[in-house]
């Protein structure tokens, strides 16, 4: 018999992204989700059409499910799901909700977040779908600041499912790391060891203009 991954968690936190590269900003919500929320298990789902970054080009898919792969296998109850990377896109948070609801029925979902992303979240696909399967469970990014009246007034009900963690904003994004490949400066206070070496050894990044 196959054993569901992450199948006892009471609550499960989802952290869906690019993943271009896996870095230290994602492993610090990831922490603030399980510790402050008591995930049993948190989720990361590498996007593989993502439709809200549609004009940016992406490294493929493969490179970024094994850099979030490699990664996970180091920690206590962080897993990969193959959910969008196997599935044909757009692939749509709400969609991946359905599909996870659906795989674990008895599981409270906590879709984990950075700042920036809350607030581009009126403009998500359906996203009163998305907050009626699931908690935001949000962090913040530095310079991203949230309105939570205009959120409400856009998405009705949000507030109800907001939660905030806590934790020192970390100034780190796949965009910053990119452009640093590709000027030739350090990176390893910005990403694992494993994607550090992954990276180089790929030649992620070097020549991949406005990235
Ligand atoms: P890019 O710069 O390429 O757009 P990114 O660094 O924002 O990428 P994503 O993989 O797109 O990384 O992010 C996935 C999720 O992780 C998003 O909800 C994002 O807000 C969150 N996140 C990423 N970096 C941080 C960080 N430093 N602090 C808090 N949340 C973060």
């Amino acid at each position: 018999m196959v054993t569901l991954r992450c199948g006892n968690a009471d609550r499960l936190g989802v952290l869906g992204g690019t993943f271009d590269p896996l870095h230290y900003g994602h492993l610090a919500l990831a922490e603030a989700g399980r510790d402050q929320l008591g995930l049993g298990c948190v989720l990361f789902v590498p996007a593989g059409d993502p439709p809200h970054k549609p004009s940016q080009p992406m490294s493929s898919a493969q490179h970024r499910g094994m850099m979030v792969a490699m990664v996970v296998g180091d920690y206590e109850g962080y897993t990969l799901s193959r959910a969008d990377l196997d599935r044909p896109g757009p692939h749509y948070t709400a969609d991946l909700l359905a599909i996870l609801r659906h795989t674990y029925p008895n599981a409270e979902l906590y879709f984990l977040m950075g700042s920036d992303s809350l607030r581009q979240f009126p403009a998500w696909h359906h996203p009163a779908r998305i907050v009626a399967q699931a908690r935001l469970a949000v962090l913040r990014r530095p310079n991203w600041e949230a309105d939570v009246q205009a959120l409400e007034w856009a998405v009705p009900g949000i507030r109800e499912h907001l939660v905030w963690l806590e934790g020192a904003p970390l100034d780190i994004s796949g965009t910053d790391i990119r452009r640093r490949v590709r000027e030739g400066l350090p990176i390893g206070d910005l990403v694992p060891p494993s994607i550090e070496a992954y990276i180089h050894k790929h030649d992620l990044y070097r020549d991949q203009q406005g990235r």
